[in-house]
């Protein structure tokens, strides 16, 4: 079967595209992974940090495909990519769609994620939907944000192959304290609060100002932060949490939750948490950090 798409030149065969597609979300390792984003987006909908179609996840899955198997993605339609991302050439991710809800994710995840397919030249991308969904899916509007990041994570080689964006409420809520809208900052209350803080995420917490979301300024601003920090908070807007799985993200998430809670509710006790002293957090940083 062939079809003319648009008028230009993206004549192509999608028979194998529609063999191919479908047979990458029966693979047993995208069906594990689909199951752990399912449980993960139920837990985030419970601890309503994803009101209305609020939070994305993303997960780099070139590595579960051979060459041979992405090369039958490389003929297929693209769409243009508004500038270059030189390490994400050839990458394939799953991304939850635009629109998508964490609570119908939970319930039935192939209806609210595609695969996004980066080209050779990696200015065009080439968007893949599982067939049961039944209708067009676009990734997520925060889509620069997980390009840069992602690119960021190829290019230093990193571990690291999960990003998960969600409305954290517990650290939205401190960063309407003009104190702290700092990385140091709020690393500081953080480690002070919870002693798990400080052993979980000895380089600290990472932040960036209020920006505009889905725009290349706060992509270009995160993905810097996250070459130091795996956890990088948005004035009054949520957090995201880079990790090697879908769970170990969450669990980065909800552990900077907790230690802001306990600030949180000591304040609205009426008194000011007298925290961990900055000996108490060194000693912890020498046994379980350095
Ligand atoms: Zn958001």
């Amino acid at each position: 079967m062939k079809q003319k798409i648009l008028n230009v030149d993206l004549t192509v065969n999608l028979e194998p595209r529609i063999n191919f597609t479908q047979d990458i979300f029966q693979k047993k390792e995208i069906r594990g992974l689909t199951e752990e984003l399912s449980r993960v987006a139920g837990y985030l909908w419970d601890r309503r940090w994803a009101e209305r179609n609020a939070g994305n996840i993303s997960v780099n899955i070139t590595s579960f495909f051979s060459r041979k198997e992405l090369d039958k993605l490389s003929s297929y339609p693209f769409l243009p990519l508004p500038r270059e991302y030189p390490g994400l050439r050839r990458q394939l991710l799953l991304v939850t769609a635009s629109g998508s809800r964490m609570r119908d994710l939970a319930r039935e995840p192939l209806e609210g994620i595609c695969l996004v397919y980066i080209s050779d030249s990696s200015t065009a991308y080439h968007v893949v939907v599982p067939e049961k969904t039944g209708r067009d899916l676009m990734p997520t509007s925060e889509l620069p944000t997980h390009l840069a990041i992602h690119e960021m994570l190829c290019r230093t080689e990193a571990k690291e192959k999960v990003l998960i964006h969600s409305h954290v409420t517990e650290l939205i809520a401190l960063t309407h304290n003009p104190d702290f809208r700092t990385s140091q900052s709020l690393t500081g209350i953080l480690w002070k609060m919870h002693p798990e803080a400080v052993m979980f995420q000895p380089k600290g917490y990472g932040f960036v100002p209020h920006t505009i979301p889905g725009t290349e300024k706060i992509a270009n601003l995160t993905a810097r932060c996250f070459e130091q920090n795996p956890v990088v908070i948005w004035e009054k807007h949520g957090a995201m949490a880079i990790a090697k799985t879908i769970s170990e993200a969450f669990d980065e998430l909800d552990l900077a939750a907790k230690a802001a809670g306990i600030y949180l509710s000591c304040s609205r006790g009426g008194f000011e948490p007298e925290g961990l002293s900055n000996d108490e957090i060194a000693e912890i940083r020498q046994h379980y950090c350095l």
